[in-house]
């Protein structure tokens, strides 16, 4: 099995949820500063229409594939993916984690109003993990006070979720400034976790049809959906080239 599979530019980790828990795990006991993109088709697409992000997504220690757009893809470039690793799914096993081992935890993100409902909630269900802090996140970019109230809070783990590629870009410039702690961009996450949002009921998730969910709550997001077609179209043609390459090769 390959470690990691490469997808119009963006190397995927070829693993399962609980494989992916597993070596977070690790690298939180080893104290090892990671930043983890859950991406789908449309941030691939993103990626590949602007340089400065897929610059910035190649800085993650991780990236997982967060849609089963990409597992499908995978299987179109003969590279199948292990399985979706859902980053709903993996924050929720990372806040298990931290609430086993008490776990500092911060929570930046959301609307203003969302935000204390999440951190309300995730404190119930993980009553052991602590909260070091949260914020909205409609902040002003250039603001340098979020960050620092993020690095005083002295965080182990901190789920970010101002959506593509914001989140993403975020803790890329954080990075720097921390010596430890797990970063991973959650998109509408909080949302979930406040009851703002609701995920696809689980028949639909197995049958992985999450995405037409979303659609049918969200219709507004029919626009980015689109990347979808034109994702799969890419893919494609990038599976044509490298079989076209092979033939040459055993020619
Ligand atoms: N959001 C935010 N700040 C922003 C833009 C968005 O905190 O400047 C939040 C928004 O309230 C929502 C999440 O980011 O909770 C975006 O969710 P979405 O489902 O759009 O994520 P995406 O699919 O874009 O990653």
């Amino acid at each position: 099995m390959n470690k990691r599979v490469n997808i119009l530019g963006l190397a995927f980790e070829n693993t399962t949820l609980d494989g992916m828990t597993e070596t977070i795990k690790q690298r939180i006991a080893a104290n090892k500063k990671t930043f983890i993109v859950t991406a789908n088709p449309e941030i691939v697409m993103y990626a590949n229409e602007h340089a400065d992000y897929m610059n910035t997504l190649k800085n993650a220690d991780f990236i997982v594939p967060d849609g089963i757009g990409i597992v499908i893809g995978s299987k179109i470039l003969k590279q199948p993916l292990e399985e979706r690793v859902a980053g709903f799914d993996l924050m929720h096993n990372l806040l298990h984690v931290a609430n086993e081992q008490s776990l500092r935890v911060f929570f930046l993100g959301a609307k203003e109003h969302v935000i204390p409902k999440t951190v309300q909630n995730i404190s119930k269900a993980f009553p052991n993990l602590i909260v070091c802090g949260y914020h909205h996140g409609y902040f002003d970019w250039h603001d340098k006070s979020i960050l620092t109230m993020v690095k005083e809070a002295n965080p182990d783990l901190v789920f970010v979720a101002l959506g593509y590629p914001k989140q993403e870009m975020w803790i890329n410039d954080a990075l720097p400034l921390f010596e430890k702690g797990i970063f991973m961009g959650v998109g509408g996450s909080f949302d979930v976790w406040a009851g703002e949002a609701k995920r696809a009921p689980e028949l639909w998730r197995k049958l992985n049809l999450e995405w037409l969910y979303r659609f049918i709550k969200q219709p507004a997001r029919w626009k980015r959906m689109l990347l979808l077609p034109r994702f799969l179209v890419k893919i494609i043609k990038e599976a044509k080239k490298s079989n076209c390459g092979n033939k040459k090769k055993h020619a």
